[in-house]
């Protein structure tokens, strides 16, 4: 017997299981998976030295990966055929109608979190708008999350948007391009400004880093199983994924 059953496996899914530590938990999933993962571990400057032709892994043989590319209302990278998995099946098994928005549904283990940039970001009041929770309600859910996970970031020109974050970890070493780009800004900060543009370090998700910080220039993508498996070490015996297929 369980004491709660959680349907989902996604963030929403892991933080409530989270919630729920120390309780006998069952985690249930439509949990597709990915296909068999490509050895593309590194970025696509140094891939182009090993591998000369990257098409059948980036955009697949049939080049499904460049479908509805003028059209396509998520995301590119969830077209390729290593994360197309992600929204597999759900156009047709939970399928979303509306003319003013378009719904991105995942029956993937993890759910939309297999592709997410590891970005994170708490909800501005301003986001909110008449919801009947204020941003000083969800603070301290944000702060246990976050205490969970790790944010690094920094507090620039971007802190009227994202806020104060407690426990601010340094961010991460930037990309030769971006490291240029980021100190011309600076440079020209007042003429940036005096057009209505800042530019400022992104707040990223420690744990979906996955590296150590000081080394990681491009932040990895966290993954489904690395989820399950940093739940299954923090309630050893507890924590349960229960899968059916058919
Ligand atoms: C390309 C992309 C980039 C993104 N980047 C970011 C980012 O940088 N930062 C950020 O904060 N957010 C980002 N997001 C959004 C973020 O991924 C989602 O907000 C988040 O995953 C939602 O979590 P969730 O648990 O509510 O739902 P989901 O992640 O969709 O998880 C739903 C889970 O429920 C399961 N499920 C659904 N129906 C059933 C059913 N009937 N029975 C059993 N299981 C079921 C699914 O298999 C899935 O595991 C991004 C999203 C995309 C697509």
């Amino acid at each position: 017997m369980f004491d709660a059953c959680i349907v989902g496996s996604g963030p929403g899914g892991v933080s409530a299981a989270l919630g729920l530590r120390g309780r006998r938990v069952c985690m249930l999933d439509a949990g597709l998976l990915p296909p068999p993962r490509p050895n593309l571990e590194s970025n696509v400057f140094d891939l182009r030295q090993s591998t000369p032709d990257l098409t059948s892994d980036l955009l697949g043989d049939d080049l499904s990966g460049l479908a509805h590319i003028f059209r396509t209302p998520v995301s590119l990278k969830l077209n390729s055929p290593g994360t197309s998995f992600i929204l597999e099946l759900a156009d047709r098994i939970t399928p979303v109608v509306s003319d003013s928005f378009h719904a991105a549904i995942s029956l993937a283990q993890g759910g939309l979190a297999n592709g997410w940039g590891a970005g994170v970001y708490r909800f501005h009041q301003r986001d909110l708008g008449a919801l009947p929770v204020t941003t000083a309600q969800l603070a301290p859910f944000y702060d246990a999350i976050s205490a969970h996970m790790g944010v690094c970031g920094a507090e620039d020109d971007l802190l009227s948007d994202f806020g104060t974050e407690p426990q601010l970890q340094p961010p991460v070493r930037l990309s030769a391009n971006m490291a240029r780009l980021y100190a011309r800004y600076q440079s020209r900060r007042a003429f940036f400004h005096r057009h209505h543009a800042r530019i400022g370090r992104a707040r990223l998700c420690e744990r979906a880093l996955g590296v150590d910080r000081d080394e990681c220039v491009e932040p990895a993508i966290i993954r489904a199983d690395a989820v399950e498996k940093s739940l299954r070490q923090l309630d050893a015996g507890n924590f349960s994924l229960s899968e059916r297929r058919g």
